[in-house]
């Protein structure tokens, strides 16, 4: 009996010293507070419960895209600052609307955020930080590379964002995938646009041509909501 009582008290100092920051960062109030006071003796027990329940691959998916889709908005701001070209700049704007959306759903789940201490520029995954200097090395040379930057980025990001789609059942995370998705298309196809105004014809790098033809044929979408 006194034992008990003091596991306990030792759950309710948990409780109070350390579940709450961690609650309002992850995974909202509600999961835990459907459980009874004796079995969230810590905040471990309670987070490794939700993210438990995506597979490893799925969380590291998560991560991969909230990086990619950070890498595809620092690049157009650096490259809207190098040509002052317009359409970098809305989809900048589009892509941290995208990459929010992802850190929305690591946050549900209590996934660290991979890009929590990143400058623009800056990240964590070594493949995407290599990408990321090709492709401003790429971009700087002139207006069209620039643009045939975008255009590969955004052909990259539907490849990538089909293959998560491809090994997660989450209604949630499919939801913003396709969201995602639909505003590649949509990015897609305006950088087609700058491209042919100045007389470039591009050639698809990562998706088939028949891909390719078919999205930049399809009228622009409203993605999302
Ligand atoms: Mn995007
Ligand atoms: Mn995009």
């Amino acid at each position: 009996m006194q034992r008990k009582l003091f596991l306990r008290y030792v759950g309710a100092t948990f409780g109070t010293i350390a579940l709450t920051p961690v609650l309002t960062a992850c995974g909202g109030g509600d999961a835990l507070a459907v459980l009874p006071a004796e079995a969230a003796p810590s905040t471990a027990a309670a987070v490794t419960a939700t993210a438990t329940s995506l597979l490893p691959e799925e969380i590291a998916a998560l991560k991969f895209m909230r990086e990619e889709e950070k890498l595809a908005h620092d690049v157009y701001a650096a490259l809207y600052s190098l040509w002052g070209a317009n359409v970098f700049y809305q989809i900048a704007l589009s892509e941290t609307t995208h990459t929010e959306a992802i850190l929305a759903l690591l946050i549900k789940y209590c996934i660290d955020d991979p890009a929590a201490d990143n400058a623009p520029g800056e990240f964590a995954d070594p493949a995407l930080q290599t990408l990321y200097n090709t492709l401003i090395t790429m971009g700087q040379v002139n207006l069209i590379e620039g643009l045939k930057v975008g255009a590969l980025i955004e052909e990259t990001d539907i490849r990538d964002i089909h293959e998560k789609m491809a090994i997660t059942d989450e209604n949630d995370i499919l939801k913003v995938y396709t969201s995602l998705l639909c505003g590649s298309g949509n990015h897609l196809r305006a950088f087609n646009k700058k491209l042919l105004e100045q007389g470039v014809t591009y050639v698809p790098q990562v998706i088939t041509q028949e891909e390719w033809e078919a999205i930049a044929s399809a009228p622009a979408e409203t993605c999302g909501g």
